[in-house]
């Protein structure tokens, strides 16, 4: 019998009633920490009193007006939004795939704006991640995915990850653009190098297409600037965030040139929740923490930290991790068993860790953690790692022996 909730999730039995940072605990009062922050979403961890102080104090107020009137919230957090990056102007939405759509959007509306509506296709990379609508299962090309849904949304297509000599053979007069993560997710921690970054801006350049970002999962700080682009001092002309900016409240947002931004007049796009009041307070009082002085060179520092106590981990366990990659604190251990089991062992340990593509098991950890937090995290993996390689020498001996 189907279950009440559709079963389209693999869920871990694990169910929690509280949040304390960077703590969950479940109803029996048992701990966890939680090296997941809910996929790069709780930024600043969990019961932070500044968010619930915002969002009660707006709750109080009023919830929701539609985008039929002015929102306040909106307007402060674009204005914020836009002095802090490359941005002229900002679109809300409540989700990650939802301000791609924008992003997908906007840069087919930019060409035909300009008289070429038929540059729609956007170039994206193996192993992308952007959502699980339509025109994002299309942009990300994964067939586990797209599989029996219909046909993939056109005008997407894709290059191997890093490619710039495919890159630039795959651009032809239908090209509105190039869509990637500066540092893919879900596909497994994978950094696109900065010169790559540096190149691929110049391509489009050259070519007179956009570049369009997905920073859901790198954004807000995650890997230890603002964007992750800034470390390759290039900037976007379009640019997706999610996840991040509403601290656990679902918020996702465009950001764009008014160049990029040209073709989408009054009626071109909308959403009946995107950017309601509820949802701009909490990301407000996100941006006020995350651009506090000493916050992203906290995180820059911890995630030095973290990467060279796990380079010991690594050399002590070589037969359960193979390699550290990642930027800041979004981390990924590429491992040698299964990354399941290694999740599996962590949770057993009371830590949170998330899987990824390409056998990786992820961290995305609030990012106003201490470094005691990092230690228990590495006591965490230090036993879970001495757990499956037990398991592994206790079933090669029962091999030995039938
Ligand atoms: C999570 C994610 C998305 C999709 O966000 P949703 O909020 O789940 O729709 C898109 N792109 C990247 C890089 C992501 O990590």
């Amino acid at each position: 019998m189907i279950t009440p909730v559709l079963p389209t999730y693999a869920r871990a039995d694990l169910e929690f009633e509280t949040g304390e940072g960077p703590y969950l605990v479940t109803a029996s009062g048992e701990r966890y920490l939680d090296f997941g922050a809910g996929v790069a979403v709780n930024v600043v961890g969990h019961a932070h009193p500044a968010l619930i102080a915002a969002l009660t104090e707006q709750a109080h107020k009023v919830w929701h007006t539609s985008n039929l009137y002015r929102v306040p919230g909106q307007d402060k957090l674009a204005r914020r939004l836009i002095d802090l990056t490359f941005a002229d102007t900002v679109f809300f939405a409540n989700s990650g795939a939802e301000a791609l759509e924008c992003a997908i959007k906007m840069a087919r509306k930019f060409h035909a704006a300009g008289g070429h509506p038929e540059r729609y296709e956007l170039i994206t990379m193996e192993g992308a991640f952007h959502g699980r609508t339509l025109a994002t299962i299309a942009a990300g090309g994964q067939a586990k995915y797209l599989e029996g849904f219909g046909p993939a949304t056109p005008g997407f297509v894709q290059v191997p990850f890093g490619d710039l000599k495919a890159l630039k053979e795959a651009i032809g007069p239908a090209t509105a653009g190039v869509l990637i993560e500066p540092i893919q997710g879900e596909g497994g921690l994978r950094v696109v190098p900065r010169d790559i970054l540096r190149n691929i801006r110049a391509i489009c350049d050259e070519a007179d297409i956009l570049l369009v970002l997905d920073e859901v999962q790198t954004g807000v700080g995650r890997t230890g600037t603002l964007f992750a682009h800034e470390q390759a001092g290039i900037t976007p002309d379009i640019m997706a965030i999610a996840k991040a900016i509403g601290g656990g409240f679902p918020v996702g947002a465009c950001l764009a040139t008014e160049n990029a931004a040209r073709g989408m007049t009054a009626g071109t796009h909308g959403s009946t929740f995107g950017g309601n009041p509820l949802a701009m307070a909490v990301a407000n009082a996100v941006i006020d923490l995350v651009t506090e002085e000493n916050f992203l060179p906290h995180v820059r520092e911890l995630g030095i930290k973290l990467k060279q106590k796990l380079a010991r981990l690594v050399d002590q366990h070589p037969t359960i991790i193979e390699e550290v990659r990642g930027e800041g604190l979004m981390i990924g251990l590429k491992c040698r068993v299964l990354n399941t089991d290694l999740v599996a062992a962590l949770r057993k340990e009371h830590v949170l860790m998330i899987g990824a593509g390409d056998n990786v098991v992820r961290m995305l950890p609030p990012l106003n953690i201490e470094e005691k937090h990092l230690d228990e995290a590495l006591d965490g993996l230090e036993r879970a790692c001495c757990a499956l390689e037990e398991a592994a020498a206790q079933k090669q001996a029962a091999g030995a022996t039938t």
